[in-house]
């Protein structure tokens, strides 16, 4: 038998996406949207629904894992937390940057005709309300209903407990971090049916709105093409300067192999090796890249921020609903938390885009909407996702090299 070459899931991604509008086109053409909507979308909602199971277990335990792994940070001083507060700062400039422009032009995402996408904000506005529900009076329930603000505070206990309790904690640890292994394999499963899922999504999508949705699409995907690059020639140029004394334009220049690998990948951690090598013909120092890059890799997704801030405002919009001041600030920190819980995997940002979306009570379903064009949300977001990784490499090895000296 002649051994035939496996294609890659991107481009099964697109060619179901491609069919999938094609289909939708067809519906509508039949004038049959209903069939779309009660034969095809349920296979969409299955795929959803695996992506809402894993979404808690992987937030848990991945963020437990993060907290642990920074135990290290102890060990490295200076250097990690350095690092530590350059990622998190970028970051939150990064979900912020994605807020602003997503509501610049937000006019120019359609809200949606469907009837059954209509969703009321149940949503208490109050800030004192919003601030005491952060905090979890019981374990199980945020876990059983996926309030994620309280997943996370309870991940992060658990994380620093088991770091204080010592030793005392080295079981409950490997439990975690296993459990949080065996999570993200579950997640490549559900992944590898993205084929079929983007189909089932996109097809009722389009029979229902007709093609003028395909045009909100592109402009989201713009808007958030435009906020990697601001993203990246503001924070990133400005910060390698002033703070890493390397200008912009060589700093882009050698992280162009990179970029280009990151760009074709959708996956930091495959790109890790590559981003090695760049940043060390950068200047950056061996021993302070070997730490900050792979720990970037796990934590830091300055790319995967601004994909969600420019998502969340997509997603409401097109359900009508206006966010208010209070959700777009709880954004901002799950957004920021959620990079620590983002896999450097391709795909692992739209898992935990379920997770920004539920903080804030926005509907999950509205991921049917983005998830047909997750792929080249993707490849754009793992640049950025990388780039920041290298800022920071060569920042934190030019201040450490400014101590000794
Ligand atoms: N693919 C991204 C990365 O590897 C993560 C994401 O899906 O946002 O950096």
């Amino acid at each position: 038998m002649n051994e035939k070459k496996k294609m890659s899931l991107a481009v099964q991604i697109f060619i179901g996406l491609g069919l999938g509008i094609l289909a939708g086109l067809i519906f509508l053409a039949m004038g049959r949207a209903d069939w779309a909507v009660s034969y095809v979308k349920p296979f969409g909602t299955i795929f959803l629904n695996l992506i809402k199971f894993i979404v808690v277990p992987i937030v848990l335990c991945s963020i437990i894992a993060g907290v642990i792994s920074m135990q290290d940070i102890r060990k490295v001083g200076s250097i990690g937390w350095k690092t530590v507060v350059y990622y998190m700062m970028t970051t939150a400039c990064a979900v912020l940057i994605g807020l602003v422009f997503a509501n610049l032009f937000k006019g120019m995402f359609q809200v949606l005709q469907t009837t059954d996408l209509s969703y009321e904000v149940s949503q208490s506005t109050n800030f004192m309300d919003t601030l005491v529900n952060i905090f979890p009076s019981n374990i199980i329930q945020p876990l059983a209903s996926a309030t994620m603000l309280q997943v996370i505070v309870i991940a992060l206990f658990f994380g620093f407990g088991i770091i204080l309790a010592g030793e005392k904690g080295d079981p409950l640890a490997k439990v975690i971090i296993s459990l949080a292994d065996v999570s993200m394999v579950i997640m490549d499963l559900i992944l590898k049916l993205s084929p079929i899922g983007v189909f089932c999504l996109i097809t009722p999508v389009v029979a229902e709105n007709g093609p003028k949705i395909l045009g909100s699409l592109a402009m989201v995907l713009l808007t958030a093409y435009i906020c990697y690059a601001v993203h990246a020639i503001v924070v990133y140029s400005s910060t390698v300067k002033a703070l890493g004394g390397l200008s912009p334009a060589a700093f882009f220049k050698g992280m162009a192999p990179a970029m280009i690998m990151a760009f074709s990948s959708a996956s930091s951690v495959g790109t890790l090796p590559l981003n090695l090598e760049c940043v060390e013909k950068l200047g950056a120092k061996k021993d302070v890249a070997s730490f900050v890059l792979p720990l970037g890799a796990t934590i830091n997704m300055d790319g995967t921020a601004i994909y969600q801030g420019v998502c969340a405002v997509f997603i409401a919009t097109c359900y009508g609903i206006d966010l208010t001041m209070a959700q777009m600030l709880t954004i901002v920190l799950t957004a920021t938390l959620a990079s620590i819980g983002t896999a450097g995997v391709p795909g692992s940002g739209m898992i935990m885009l379920a997770m920004v979306l539920q903080s804030v009570g926005l509907p999950v379903e509205g991921i049917a909407l983005v998830a047909g064009v997750d792929r080249i949300f993707d490849m754009g977001r793992t640049v950025v996702n990388i780039t920041g990784d290298a800022a920071c490499s060569i920042i934190v090895s030019k201040m450490e090299e400014k101590k000794t000296y």
